[in-house]
């Protein structure tokens, strides 16, 4: 039976990280060309770590899906990056980083993890400035900041809307000096489809070659998955169409507990459903909250265009609710606000809609001024809706967008098997309940760039054992497996497609592990995931050949990953009988609404072992809070 043990160092918060980097084991240089460290992933989590481990000397095997390296998904990142620079003099420092997003977690993360990210966030604004990131600067050429939601102070560095690509683009030239180099050898069009454990350490990958179908074994002492979050399981979500849960699950499956799968959080600042065919959610960055107003009709059912509705009859619920962080709430409040008056009849023309209004920053700073700060943002809304929100407000409503649960991993960013560490989205990581913006990008990178070089080490240090053979018995099976199920999933031949299916899973999960969830409606979805399994089994079509380009099969492999992991997902959030961030019981509310949470009883990270399909085996971490007081959240 695997017992959870966090390491985390002992002494106070302030020197945790500092004196566990002195008791880790080190790796001599002579010997660190000796090790193969394969990594999976290159957005912002996988590219930082693999350039960064290859440039200490070890060799990488580096695989992702995407046909290069430049394509992950972090691209799409827009908003911004958090560190506790404190450049605006207004109040910042590490503590209040690691407090905000303690809080704003709805304390059920892990202090000392958070401590550290706040820690390492000035390195990382650093380290990306060296590398030429063009961070936006003030009229006086310093580095400028904005605010995001959950905090009083500006603290998000930021480039226009494209801070992940840019971000990316200077990840990505330092892993192209280690491709050059030599050191790193990057496998595009790659995807991972299980792990190899050999006496119960992580000793290899299998991967399927997306062009050719090819499936080969590939051997490692240690194996990094930096695959991105899970998001997609609910269909319609902002992340990109490739994102998904394979490389996590099946690494769940060999033994890897799955933490806190149901923390998932529905962004409040995205374009609204327009059709049954769409395919994606499309984010209007958090940012635009800065100086963006929220707003609804105060009379249910009003149609009138939203400029004709006067300011009198206009309720800026977020403001009269929460007068201290107004438009800024963390993405968990924002959204079930929306919920709350879209349900009560009020949404945008009487939809699923509510108004964000630049009309008054307009006013005050010129058009010009919002157009030097959004105006990547305000193209890309004109470009799919076809409206000019200088001249009327945005339409937005909640989404799917990103997976605060992901694979348990020690303060090391080990998971409970040994040799496997996880990065970036795809761990549990250091948000809770709830993630405050422009933190997953600071998450992501304090991974790569300055966790994973210390701690990796310490385990390789142990484990010098020669590369093992890929013949042997483990990496037979596990390809064996992988080429039963594609056969498998190809004789089926039924008459439902997979995108179907998995938009029908979609649906249960975003009206029954959505942003409200209840015992009830938490019972029906397990049955009825567990139907749509068997239905998916019976009934599916998957068209193409296994050994050749077929995304139709590729897309079908990822959705009986999402089939098992959903069922996951409602039984954690009725395991946990409480809310907390942006899982919110309705059972479990304070009078006015808001999330109440049960720490007597709830104050863990849930960490579940695999142990059939549908069963699993809850083990908890429990969460102390020494240094930040545990306490209601009030954003009032
Ligand atoms: C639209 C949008 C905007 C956002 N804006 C912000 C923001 O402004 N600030 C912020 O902090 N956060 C933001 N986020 C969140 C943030 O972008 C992500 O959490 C973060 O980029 C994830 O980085 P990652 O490296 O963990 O994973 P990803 O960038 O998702 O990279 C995953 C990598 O793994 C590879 N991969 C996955 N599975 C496999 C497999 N089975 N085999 C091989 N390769 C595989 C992929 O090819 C890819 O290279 C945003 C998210 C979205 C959706």
């Amino acid at each position: 039976m695997v017992k959870l043990d966090s390491k985390i160092p002992a002494g106070p918060i302030q020197d945790k990280w500092t004196n566990h980097k002195f008791n880790l084991k080190l790796v001599n240089p002579a010997n660190k060309r000796k090790y193969t460290i394969i990594v999976v992933g290159a957005g912002l989590a996988g590219a930082s770590a693999a350039a960064t481990l290859a440039e200490l000397g070890y060799n990488i095997k580096l695989f992702t899906y995407h046909d290069s390296s430049r394509r992950a998904h972090s691209i799409a990142a827009q908003g911004g990056i958090n560190a506790a620079k404190n450049y605006q003099n207004d109040g910042d420092s590490v503590y209040r980083l690691f407090y905000d997003t303690v809080k704003g977690g709805d304390f059920r993360s892990r202090e000392a993890n958070v401590y550290r990210l706040a820690e390492v966030s000035n390195n990382i604004i650093d380290q990306c400035v060296a590398q030429g990131v063009p961070f936006a600067r003030d009229y006086g050429g310093n580095l400028d900041n904005r605010s995001f939601g959950g905090a009083q102070v500006s603290r998000t560095f930021y480039a226009k809307g494209q801070t992940g690509q840019q971000l990316l683009l200077g990840a990505i030239s330092a892993l192209n000096r280690q491709i050059g180099a030599g050191k790193v050898e990057e496998k595009t069009r790659y995807e991972l489809v299980d792990i190899v454990v050999v006496d119960g350490h992580a000793r290899g990958v299998i991967v399927r070659n997306l062009v050719t179908g090819e499936i080969s074994r590939h051997s490692a002492h240690a194996v990094v998955l930096a695959t991105g979050g899970y998001a997609n399981v609910y269909f319609l979500s902002t992340n990109a169409m490739n994102s998904n849960a394979t490389a996590i699950w099946r690494a769940h499956k060999k033994g890897a507990f799955f933490a806190n799968p149901c923390f998932t959080q529905i962004h409040p600042t995205c374009l609204p459903v327009h059709g049954e065919n769409q395919s994606k959610r499309a984010l209007m960055s958090e940012s635009l909250r800065n100086d963006g107003r929220i707003w609804v009709s105060k009379t249910a059912g009003d149609k009138r265009h939203p400029n004709d509705i006067p300011e009198n009859e206009r309720d800026y619920y977020l403001e009269r609710k929460y007068p201290s962080f107004g438009n800024l709430t963390p993405r968990d409040i924002a959204s079930r606000s929306a919920k709350e008056v879209v349900d009560e009849g009020r949404g945008a023309g009487g939809g699923e809609a509510v108004y964000l209004d630049f009309k008054d920053a307009i006013n005050r700073l010129g058009k010009d001024a919002i157009e030097e700060k959004y105006g990547n943002l305000f193209e890309i809304y004109e470009t799919i809706t076809g409206k000019n929100p200088y001249n009327e407000p945005m339409m937005i409503y909640p989404a799917p967008h990103y997976t605060m649960g992901g694979l348990w991993v020690d303060y090391n960013l080990m998971s409970t098997i040994p040799g496997l560490f996880v990065l970036g989205e795809a761990n549990f990581s250091d948000h809770g309940a709830n993630r405050l913006g422009a933190s997953a990008l600071m998450q992501g990178l304090a991974d790569g760039y300055f966790v994973i070089p210390y701690t990796i080490g310490n385990y390789l240090a142990e484990h010098r054992d020669p590369l093992l053979d890929t013949d042997r018995n483990e990496f037979k099976e596990a390809e064996n497996n992988i080429k039963d199920l594609i056969s498998k999933l190809l004789s089926i031949n039924g008459s439902r497609t997979v995108d179907e299916i998995h938009k029908e899973l979609g649906q249960i999960l975003w009206h029954k592990v959505g942003m409200a969830r209840e015992e009830k409606t938490l019972k029906e979805a397990i049955k009825e995931i567990s139907e749509l399994r068997e239905e998916f089994w019976k009934n599916v079509k998957v068209v193409g050949k296994a050994d050749d380009l077929n995304q139709n099969l590729e897309r079908a492999m990822r959705v009986v990953d999402y089939l098992e992991l959903a069922e996951l997902m409602a039984k954690d959030a009725l395991n946990r009988e409480e809310s907390c961030g942006g899982h919110f019981r309705i059972e479990h509310q304070t009078e006015e609404g808001e999330a109440k949470r049960n720490d007597e009883e709830f104050a863990y990270t849930a960490a579940w072992e695999f142990d059939d399909i549908g069963k699993w085996n809850l083990h908890k971490e429990e969460l102390t809070f020494e240094n930040v007081k545990l306490s209601q959240r009030s954003y009032k």
